[in-house]
């Protein structure tokens, strides 16, 4: 079965195509600056060379149609004609409380993705615009949508209501909701297996570390909780966007700076994190480099950012009553052994035991010393195969 896997931006649609007999990834590309001047598709095929088509490309409908012609390209496509594609998986970022499990698309389930554009806005808009495009495009194939947030529907009450009035939250469906879904699931199975252990019988906690950044606590495969809510804003010190704060303090600065909503949205998005506290980048790469020159501010931000993910480790270690493994993966707990030191320092108390050696380096899954009671483990994210299996997973039975 063929599976196409669709990522789709409001100016952007990232794609991936798999044969799902032997899980393999055939083809990924980019459509990129969709309805901006300088639009372009990069189509990356298996073992030969990429093919780039710059022209204007004004909607989503225009990507979809490119980016079949890629897949069916003569010399870089990675099959003949359209119909061999079979399922088609999209990234949906916001199911709300509707969706636990992904589906197949059907009109009801696109009227409820667009039923929640209200408290994701630059999400689920584009994400509908894909669906429909390849709707429009390959009308006969069946699209199974993916959220982020249905690996999280399993958290319990207690973690996902706030404190405010329980009316309002339920008028609003105001409460946690958390997001990385499909990468903490990834990881968790991917260790699970790592460890020969059956995932019922283990609790760990999952670091989503990139620019994006969350944590979640998984007890026998199920999520928990988990550090962001009802927006990706909450939790982790991220590249640009704040974490948690007093929300008294966001009145506080609307008013001695003279904010509006829009402008305070935008400052917590992306004037904060690290990027806010050193004044320099939002990338770590430059903060490592400059915090060894000497920079204090880079530094500082460094630590901050590692010390609260430190704190979640030791809130979720609480909540599950112990932990057997923590697992690092995206941009940053992927590539940076100074970070995943810097977190995983002092952790002797839930028996977790840095292996200095191994965390430098480079493709070491267990970087946890021989022996370390709870396994500290580096495990790559894939997003879109988790989709594509999902899709296949969903296409199958129905
Ligand atoms: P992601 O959002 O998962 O693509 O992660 C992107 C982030 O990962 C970048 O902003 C970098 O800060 C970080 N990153 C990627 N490679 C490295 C590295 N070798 N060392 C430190 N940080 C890295």
């Amino acid at each position: 079965m063929i599976v196409l896997v669709i990522n789709s931006g409001s100016s952007s649609l990232k794609y991936q195509i798999f044969d799902m007999k032997e899980e393999q990834l055939l083809a990924k590309g980019l459509v990129d600056r969709i309805g901006i001047s300088g639009s372009s598709l990069t189509h990356q095929p298996l073992n030969k060379e990429a093919l780039v088509v710059k022209e204007d490309i004004e909607n989503h409908n225009q990507a979809i149609e490119l980016t079949v012609k890629a897949l069916t390209h003569q010399q870089q496509g990675v099959i003949k004609e359209m119909n061999e594609i079979d399922a088609i998986g999209h990234r949906v970022a916001h199911g709300g409380d509707r969706f636990a499990d992904s589906t197949v698309i059907s009109d009801e389930v696109s009227n409820k993705i667009a039923m929640l554009f209200d408290v994701a806005p630059l999400h689920n808009p584009p994400a509908l615009m894909g669906i429909e495009a390849c709707a429009r495009m390959l009308p006969k194939v069946t699209q199974v949508a993916v959220f982020d947030t249905a690996f999280h529907q399993s958290i319990p009450e207690k973690a996902y209501i706030y404190a405010l009035p329980y009316e309002i939250s339920k008028k609003y469906s105001l409460r946690r909701y958390g997001f990385h879904g499909t990468s903490h699931k990834y990881v968790a199975q991917k260790a699970a297996e790592f460890l020969q252990k059956d995932i019922s019988a283990l609790k760990l906690i999952t670091c989503h570390l990139g620019n994006g950044a969350s944590i979640a606590a998984v007890n026998g495969g199920k999520s928990v909780d988990t550090s962001m809510g009802f927006t990706p804003l909450e939790g982790l010190v991220m590249g640009t966007r704040v974490g948690d704060i007093d929300p008294a303090s966001l009145l506080f600065l609307m008013e001695k700076e003279n904010m509006n909503i829009e402008e305070m949205n935008s400052f917590l998005n992306k004037k904060c994190g690290v990027l806010g506290i050193s004044g320099l980048s939002s990338d770590f790469r430059d903060l490592e480099e400059a915090a060894k020159n000497g920079e204090h501010r880079c530094q500082l931000a460094l630590d901050i950012f590692a010390y609260r993910v430190k704190k979640y480790i030791g809130a979720y270690s609480a909540v599950m009553n112990g932990v057997d493994g923590i697992i690092f993966t995206a941009g940053l707990g992927e590539n940076s052994p100074t970070i995943r030191q810097a977190i995983t320092e002092d952790l002797g108390y839930l028996g977790a035991e840095l292996d200095h050696e191994k965390n430098n380096r480079r493709g070491e899954k267990e970087i946890s010393k021989q022996g370390s009671r709870c396994k500290i483990l580096v495990i790559p994210t894939n997003e879109e195969l988790m989709i594509a299996r999902d899709t296949f997973r969903l296409v199958k039975t129905s």
